[in-house]
């Protein structure tokens, strides 16, 4: 039976500039350790803004942190003429781990088409980054009740045409956009039932071997008080967080609940 290491990845979005992610992150790692989380067996990241990326790399490997980090975002090309792009390369060269791909506020204000997050998803593979591939449907999709029809849609169109093998390690995000920072969580069933039927579809385009490797995460207002009843379904392999992963307490005791 394959196993899966839980993953608790923190996006702080456009927050914390880069002194304060020094101490976010020191904070981080003292409060995972008073919380008792194992490094071995849970896997925590952070996902700070590019302009911190490199005071992150310092600390973390200078003090062989047990935090994991990346970016919330990448480039489609590699080098050039692409004003205010970053490159996987740059981020690869920096230790990043992680990096998110099709966040829903980067499909809605940035227009990012499924066009343009599969070619991420290959950039990032590209450059041995691990693809947070980001999916989730609106709320007139939930109220239409076709929600299995599009965020399995959408994990067709990211993952088409890759072999299982340049896939491995991906990560796939569950966010339903009617649940991100509203306070609205989804239940731990609607939760369970999409990552149930995302991992289905998997099987289907590659192989129950590699469908059984992949870590499925929920995202959308996931909080210290909730996240143990998300994560307990075995299709659930941790979560995605934003609001709550910029106290480094508070998403310690998060991770520690998980
Ligand atoms: C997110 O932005 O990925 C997210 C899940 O945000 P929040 O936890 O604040 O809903």
């Amino acid at each position: 039976m394959t196993t899966r290491t839980p993953l608790l990845a923190g996006n702080w979005k456009m927050n914390l500039d880069h002194l304060e992610a020094i101490s976010a992150v020191q904070k981080l790692a003292w409060a995972l350790r008073d919380a008792k989380v194992d490094p071995e067996s849970v896997d925590v990241a952070v996902l700070p803004p590019f302009t911190d990326i490199r005071s992150v790399q310092t600390l973390v490997q200078g003090d062989k942190l047990p935090v994991q980090y990346g970016a919330q975002d990448l480039s489609v090309h590699d080098a050039g003429a692409y004003t205010g792009e970053v490159s996987g390369a740059f981020l690869s060269r920096l230790g990043c781990t992680y990096v998110a791909v099709g966040h829903s506020e980067r499909r809605e204000y940035h227009a990012e088409t499924d066009e343009v997050v599969r070619a991420k998803v290959e950039a990032a593979l590209r450059h041995e980054l691990t693809p947070i591939l980001c999916v989730g449907e609106s709320l007139d999709v939930r109220e239409a009740g076709t929600q299995n029809d599009v965020v399995l849609a959408q994990v067709r169109a990211a993952l088409d045409g890759f072999d299982a093998e340049a896939l491995d390690g991906l990560v796939i995000a569950y966010e339903p956009v009617w649940a991100i920072g509203t306070g609205k969580t989804a239940t731990a069933q609607d939760a369970s039932d999409m990552c149930t039927g995302v991992r289905g579809a998997l099987e289907e385009m590659f192989s129950a071997e590699f469908a059984a490797g992949v870590r499925l995460l929920y995202g959308g207002s996931v909080k210290p008080d909730n996240v143990a009843e998300i994560v307990e379904h075995e299709d659930v392999d941790g979560a995605l967080v934003g609001g709550a992963s910029l106290d480094p307490e508070s998403f310690a005791t998060l991770c520690a609940r998980a």
